[in-house]
Order: structure tokens, then sequence, then C-alpha cells
């Protein structure tokens, strides 16, 4: 039998799905036809020239780079110069997915920076930041259901021309196209229609956020909102802040659906808060399609994101005492002074509405890994930050690679037993919810 280097997409795709990898390779011999043995053999090829990649896809623009506002509630400095510089420079993060790009004035400065030669559209869509980093083109959506719901969606495209494309069919349903994250006077599956209609990619954002979410404000299911075809091409759900893997794994709706986790940042040291480790061959629109899809090796293969009770809408919150719930969930009515004005926790909203007691997570799914950015760590301000990042490079850096030993001789023994404590996920931890965020404790010896 003759075996060329090429194969199937389907062979391989089926093969990846039911194949493990063998222990060892003599009962692989014993125990495999030579076809599967010639094609485990191409998938470590394959798997060898993947490169891994650090993503981040919800990062906001707070304004434009001559001053005029994009997002109001986001940072004056949130610029898409300073976003693309803080991504590579500090972060480390190489897929930089921008929000905002549905803005004229966003298109304005995009422009300004191929222009200028900065940023350079790739053949497969996305765009080359001086060859070192890659920019996604998203816009962030407002929809509300016939019922009221209202959810938000991250809708990417390919190119600028797309992305002006989609911008002018939302012109017609938004009262203020330049703005962050508008109301779209539509339903989400209207919504999705128009997304891939003109072959973007529609990923529902901070899927379970009390306020604009799809499962936090519009549905218990996908039925409830989709059609077939719509779920069929709903690649990709955000976990958002105060939700993780294994929270989301309790949903059936779920099981074949990539997570992403995103930092929605709205300021320069948010971005990474929340990021995805992505195993492509190279980065751009087309191969992050791919991994979302799980196609042909590339995929999501670790999660990195807040303990989600470090996020703001973890546990339910009362309007009326102010008291955020400690009790078992899911908490519907104030445990303290008994009002139903309560904000509900994303925890108890999942307990609420889930499919399983316990989380089912399917063989694709990758490890969440827990992380307590820096700015979330006690007594680690601007200047330690500074300091930390001349010395190791990157915040993905010192969150992860950096020893304790030379965290302590930048930042003191305090600071890097605080960082160790943070990173090995037995920091001890208070709740957030209603819009604060939970906190990382300190003990005092
Ligand atoms: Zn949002
Ligand atoms: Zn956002
Ligand atoms: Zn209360």
């Amino acid at each position: 039998m003759h075996f060329t280097n090429q194969i199937d997409p389907v062979f391989y795709d089926n093969f990846v799905e039911h194949a493990r990898p063998p222990k060892s390779t003599s009962v692989v011999e014993y125990a495999c036809p030579r076809e599967i043995m010639h094609a485990y053999a191409i998938m470590k090829k394959m798997e060898a020239a993947m490169k891994q990649y650090f993503v981040d896809l919800h990062i906001h623009i707070g304004r434009t780079m001559d001053g005029s506002p994009v997002k109001i509630t986001a940072a004056r400095d949130l610029t898409l110069a300073n976003i693309l510089d803080e991504c590579l420079y500090r972060k480390g993060i190489n897929v930089i997915g921008v929000v905002d790009a549905g803005s004229p004035k966003v298109q304005s400065d995009l422009i300004r920076l191929v222009e200028a030669g900065s940023l350079a559209p790739l053949d497969k869509g996305g765009l080359s930041y001086l060859g070192k980093a890659v920019l996604i083109l998203g816009a962030e959506v407002e929809t509300r259901e016939k019922s009221g719901g209202k959810a938000h969606f991250v809708c990417f495209f390919p190119t600028l021309e797309k992305m002006k494309n989609f911008t002018s069919v939302m012109a017609k349903y938004i009262k203020n196209i330049n703005l962050s994250s508008q109301k779209a006077e539509i339903t989400a599956e209207k919504l999705f229609n128009i997304v891939d209609g003109l072959g973007g990619i529609f990923v529902p954002a901070h899927a379970f956020t009390p306020h604009k979410s799809l499962f936090g404000n519009c549905a218990a299911r996908l039925t409830e909102v989709f059609s077939q075809r719509a779920i069929a091409k709903i690649y990709a759900i955000e976990l958002g802040l105060s939700s993780d893997t294994y929270l989301a794994d309790r949903l059936a709706d779920l099981g074949g659906i990539t997570f992403l986790s995103n930092s929605d940042a709205h300021s320069l040291p948010k971005i990474g808060r929340e990021y995805n480790v992505i195993d492509m061959q190279q980065a751009n629109y087309e191969e992050l399609l791919m991994a979302l899809k799980r196609e042909k090796g590339r995929k999501v293969t670790a999660n990195y994101g807040l303990d989600p009770r470090l996020g703001k809408y973890h546990r339910t919150h009362c309007l009326v005492c102010e008291k955020i719930a400690g009790g078992a969930p899911p908490v519907l009515r104030c445990e303290y002074c008994g009002s139903d004005k309560i904000v509900k926790g994303v925890l108890d909203r999942l307990e609420e509405i889930a499919t399983y007691r316990e989380p089912v997570s399917p063989d694709h799914r990758p490890p969440y890994h827990y992380q307590v950015p820096l700015s979330f760590v006690p007594g680690v301000g601007r200047k330690t930050v500074d300091k930390l990042l001349q010395c190791f490079g990157t915040e993905m850096e010192i969150l992860h690679s950096a020893s304790e030993e030379d965290l302590e001789k930048v930042a003191g023994k305090k600071i890097a037993s605080l960082l160790c404590l943070a990173r090995s996920g037995k920091a001890e931890l208070t709740a957030g919810g209603g819009g604060r965020y939970g906190k990382m404790l300190i003990r005092e010896e």
C-alpha cells in the first residue's frame, strides 16, 4: 500500500476524535492497522508544526488616537496604538482581538496604522502588527429579545472591508455607530444571520453575567433564542470573568462548543487578565476559526482566567442592603433582609439553569487555569509592576514562569510569596457580586 504525506481532513478529524495516543509503539503496532499508525505519525508531525499563541479576543477601545470617545467608561489611554504596544511589549499577547472595530472612527485609526506601515492586512484575515503580533477585528453588539432579554455578542470579521460592510448594515439598527457595545434593535438570531451572511464569527460574550448576556438575561437553553442552523454555527462562547469551564460544563448545551476566556479589558493593565492558549500553524483569522471549530489539530489548549470568585458578578448581590450572598446557591432572594431586589450572581444563575449536578466536560475540553492578575495581588502597584516587567519582560512570564527566588530579588519576599500563593490556586478569596470584584485576602502572621 502506498502512503502519501497528505491525509483526508475528515479522516484526520475522526482519528483525533476517537483515537487515544498509544502508550508504547509495540502495543500500537499490534493493535492498529497501518493506516492508523500512519495517521498517528502525521498527527504528531502536524502537532509539532503547531505553534502556541497567547490570545485575548475581547479588548475595548477607550478613545481614538486623536482623542474622541469610543467607549466612554473605558480609560482614555486605551487607544488602538497603545493596546497593540501593551500586548506586544508588556503582556506577551500575540493575537489581539479588539471589539470596537465596528466604529467608523476606529476604522480611520486602522487605516492610519496601515498607511504608516505598522499594520499590514494578512491574506488569511487579520492584520499583522510589525510582523510580531496579529490583530483580529471584532465588534461587540447588544441585542434585545422580544421578551426584553438583553445580551452581548462579539462579531469577528477577517478584513477591514468586511467590518465596514457590517458597520453599514448595523447603522440601520444602532443610534450612534461610533460608540462601543451599542444597543441594536434586533434579536440575537437576527444578529447571527447578519454576521453569518458576511462570513463572520459570532460569539456570545460573557455568556452568564446578569445584566447583558445570553444565559444571564435571555435564556436557559440555546433553543429558546436560536434556530438549529444558528446553533450549529456557534463554535465558541466566552465564559466571562465570574465563570469558568467547570461551571459552564454543567450545561448540556455547551458540550460541543469551545470555551474562550478573554479579558473584556476597559484599561491597559486589565488586558490579558483572562486569555487563551491556542495551537495554530500561524496566527491569522482563518486559523483562529479552525481552532474554534477544533479542525485539523488547531484548538484552544488552555484557558487562563480569574478564579470566578474574583469576578464582579459571581454571587447574588442585594440592591437594598448591599450585601453579597454567602449561602448555598442559588440565592434568589437576599439572605439578610429578604428583599427580592437583587442582581443574580453567575454561580446562582448557573445553579438555577444547570443540566448536570456536577460538571460533565467533553474530551476536547482543555484545562482551565486560575490566575490572579498582578492588579489583584495586594500591595502590587504600578511601580512594582514596572519593576517586574523590566526584569521578566511580560506579565505572562511573571505570573507563570518566574521562580519565587527571582521574584523575590525584584519585588521583595512578601510580594514574591503572594505571587506564588496566587499562582498555586490556594490563595484565600472573598467572592464578588453586584459589580464589585472579589478580593484576594492576606493572612497576617
Ligand atoms: Zn459586554
Ligand atoms: Zn465588552
Ligand atoms: Zn438585602
